[in-house]
């Protein structure tokens, strides 16, 4: 098998569930109980939570764990007060665009290569604006945004509101699902208040991910009982799921380099040797993102006859694709109807070796090539 789906899902490292093992069976206490064995358990969850605060430059008490991305991104938005409003990128993972939507979000443009239009972001603050969302890399593309650009407008708007006596917040939150794997986190440099992170995409376990919460961002509960993660999130806490999630962000942070070297080349590689396509995501991109149009083709066909010779790859973010939806991100980015049905998504990781890369090369070329022969192009 050829496995180039790694933004959809990364398989569990081994050495990531060789350190949750013993918190499903030895050290399995309630870390709210009061005897010796569980406090241990309780620090050592404290110490998970400490690892992956450390990696982006947060505190522990910054960050709140959540069951995955999605979560994180809907509690970043319970930060809006009830008269406030709300911006985010057009792009956004349903995530975030369907919560956004729920509290009125308007939506802001990109530009043709999947970049922000800061004009239309400039345009579109006002002075009810509580909360912009905007996603570090984009799922679907992979473009990278802008991020400490975009926090250094917001500041400025911040010291006009001063100035004009407005007491509003103005947060920035990023979903930063797709951007622990490769890039270097540091959320003082980014500049966000609020900064979603998903161990599902950097070969953690799935169904856990975090919020980083800065001390200017105040926000409602998201759920109530017991009073864990700093109130925001009841429930007793997912240790051997976090303690995988500190091992798999350690484990990222130590080949960060090292793999963006490898991604980058084997992109060269696969855009070198493969033939008669269209490349999507040109510039400001993750180097193990890889967007191709095959115009006039049909990406979902192409997709089922690749599975048949053991290459797996996308059209898109995988909860939208098994709806059948359009991509919304390639419609903003201004690809015609015809050009989105014949856009595939290849996304490389540790799952994959160089050897691989040419062999998916040689397989999509002989694929799109029996294809075109059967459409008689
Ligand atoms: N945000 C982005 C950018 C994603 O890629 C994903 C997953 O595909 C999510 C959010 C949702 O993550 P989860 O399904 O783990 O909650």
């Amino acid at each position: 098998m050829i496995y180039l789906d790694h933004a959809a899902a990364t398989p569990v490292g081994s050495r990531v569930l060789e350190a949750m093992e013993p918190y499903f069976l030895r050290d399995f206490f309630n870390p709210s109980a009061a005897y010796l064995p569980a406090k241990k358990v309780a620090a050592d969850y404290e110490k998970a939570k400490g690892s992956i605060a450390h990696a982006i430059g947060a505190k522990t008490s910054d960050i709140i764990i959540t069951a995955g991305a999605t979560e994180a991104n809907n509690l970043a938005f319970t930060s809006l007060a009830l008269d406030g409003s709300c911006l985010y990128l057009t792009i956004e993972h349903d995530s975030v665009r369907k919560i956004a939507e729920q509290h009125n979000g308007q939506g802001i443009k990109v530009l043709s290569n999947g970049v922000i239009d800061l004009d239309d972001l400039k345009t579109k603050i006002t002075d009810s604006t509580e909360l912009i969302s905007v996603a570090l890399v984009n799922n679907e593309i992979g473009v990278i945004q802008p991020l400490a650009e975009i926090a250094a407008i917001i500041r400025e708007i911040k010291i006009d509101r001063l100035k004009r006596g407005i007491k509003k917040q103005l947060l920035l939150h990023s979903d930063a699902s797709q951007a622990l794997n490769l890039l270097d986190i540091n959320v003082a440099r980014l500049g966000t208040d609020l900064l979603t992170l998903n161990a599902a995409k950097v070969y953690g376990p799935k169904g856990v991910g975090a919020l980083y919460v800065s001390h200017d961002a105040r926000l409602k509960p998201l759920t109530y009982g017991g009073g864990q993660e700093n109130g925001l999130r009841s429930g007793t806490e997912n240790v051997p799921s976090v303690i995988g999630f500190a091992k798999a962000v350690e484990l990222a942070k130590e080949h960060l380099n090292g793999n963006r070297k490898k991604y980058a080349s084997w992109r060269k590689i696969l855009l070198s040797e493969l033939q008669g396509y269209e490349l999507i995501n040109k510039k400001h991109v993750l180097d193990n993102f890889v967007v191709l149009c095959y115009n006039g083709l049909d990406a979902e066909r192409l997709i089922y006859l690749l599975e048949d010779r053991e290459v797996y790859v996308s059209t898109g973010a995988a909860c939208a694709a098994s709806k059948g939806q359009k991509s919304h991100v390639l419609k903003a980015i201004g690809l015609s109807d015809e050009q989105i049905a014949g856009s595939l998504r290849l996304t490389f990781g540790e799952a994959n070796n160089e050897e691989q890369i040419h062999e998916a090369a040689q397989i999509i070329n002989e694929v799109v090539t029996n294809e075109k022969r059967r459409l008689g192009r």
